[in-house]
């Protein structure tokens, strides 16, 4: 049959099994990051135990195995995402590292006073700071366009803010707060018209979905391997070839030269030219592990079970008088943010957490998107394709008992 065994897929995630406060383990805080398969976990231990040495310097037999190991991550995330060449693919430490390389290596050189770089307010920080930072060196403004109450991105608003002095324009594909999923491909259509540059934060969507750079249609995807079943100290950015070809290296060091002289160095081509010093080899040999796993599941069966576990997760939470569901977008993750009248988040999280229930609570990361719904944190539940609807239950059951404790 069709039906998704999930407990065949819990099976693979040894740490799902163990207990919290003597209670089962109910883990909805894969947005955060996202428990490991053994595959992963295997793959790391193999590494270091049969083929460990660093990359792209010895000619040893180690020296290549371990060169062929990290290189073949590169391709595995390449065809991943549908990038059109692996050069186009800057192995990073995560989203983070992603976003600060464009705005260090592509926005502030071209930036002046008067110009500006447009986000969104449901943005994560990752995804607002970077902007501030080159900014504020070159008298460069950052704009943020609107959502509504329903936590869905306002596209005229954003299209209408996109005028000639912006010179990169960036938003979440989903957001890590509301689970929002944002029109990409409409959006990069209206930049393209414009010549606009645009970046995507994919650190909530890879996990959840088939991505696609090319059919996107942008400049820049970011991504972190962690949210995605790897390693955590993985991740990427993706952009197109003439964008790296065109952009200085950030940092400096072994690895990422042609030619060192103190009369001027030159540098590597591109992806190696971002990729200074040693990296975390091992960590690419679990994130290529994941993909792997990724794949024998399959994003069919993964995103109708996720779907299915977002609507009965809702629909349970909407049953609690006094829950408030915030972000109701039409296309969602399975990612939901939420308040209960009379109770504090943390407080909730810190007793669900004795049920053995793992959510976040707080601002995500999220300070403006806090700013517009007028609280100070929220309650967040994000599952994954390990979840089931028995946790679901579970997770109900904790919080209608804790809420009898906070009265
Ligand atoms: N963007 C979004 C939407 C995220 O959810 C996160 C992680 N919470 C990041 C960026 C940052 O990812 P990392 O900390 O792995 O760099």
């Amino acid at each position: 049959s069709a039906a998704f065994d999930v407990q065949r897929i819990r099976a693979d995630f040894p740490l799902l099994s163990r207990t919290v406060h003597g209670k089962p383990l109910v883990y909805f805080d894969s947005a955060n990051t996202s428990q490991k398969p053994e595959s992963v976990i295997a793959a790391v231990d193999t590494h270091y135990r049969e083929h460990n040495a660093n990359v792209s310097r010895a000619v040893h037999q180690l020296g290549e195995e371990a060169t062929a190991a990290y290189e073949g991550a590169r391709d595995k995330l390449a065809r991943f995402i549908h990038a059109g060449s692996r050069d186009e693919v800057v192995l990073t430490s995560g989203t983070t590292q992603a976003t600060n390389l464009v705005a260090y290596s592509h926005v502030l050189p071209q930036l002046k006073a008067g110009d500006s770089i447009l986000t969104t307010v449901m943005e994560h920080h990752a995804n607002i700071v970077p902007w501030q930072l080159v900014a504020a060196r070159s008298g460069a403004t950052v704009k943020a366009a609107p959502i509504d109450e329903r936590g869905e991105l306002i596209v005229e608003k954003y299209v209408e803010l996109l005028t000639p002095e912006v010179k990169l324009a960036c938003v979440t594909h989903v957001s890590n707060v509301l689970g929002t999923v944002n029109p990409v491909r409409e959006i990069a259509r209206e930049c393209r018209k414009r010549g606009i540059p645009l970046l995507v934060d994919g650190s909530q969507a890879v996990p959840h979905r088939r991505v696609d750079v090319q059919a996107l249609g942008c400049d820049f995807y970011a991504l972190t391997g962690h949210k995605m079943l790897g390693p955590t100290g993985t991740g990427a950015l993706w952009a197109k070839r003439e964008h790296l070809e065109a952009m200085p290296p950030f940092f400096g060091g072994g690895e990422m030269i042609r030619e060192v002289k103190f009369s001027g160095t030159t540098f590597a081509a591109p992806p190696h030219k971002f990729e200074a010093g040693t990296p975390n080899i091992a960590g690419f040999v679990g994130l290529a592990a994941a993909i792997d796993y990724y794949e024998s599941v399959g994003f069919t069966a993964i995103e109708a079970w996720e779907q299915q576990l977002l609507h009965y997760a809702t629909e349970r939470l909407r049953e609690i008088p006094g829950l408030r569901i915030i972000g109701e977008a039409a296309e969602k993750e399975p990612v939901i943010s939420f308040l209960l009248e009379g109770a504090q988040a943390t407080d909730l999280a810190t007793l669900l957490d004795l049920e053995g229930v793992a959510v976040r609570s707080g601002h995500h990361c999220a300070h403006p998107l806090m700013q517009f719904f007028g609280v100070p944190a929220t309650l967040r539940a994000s599952l994954a394709f390990y979840n089931t609807r028995e946790e679901i239950d579970s997770f109900v059951a904790a919080l209608l008992k804790v809420r009898r404790l906070l009265r």
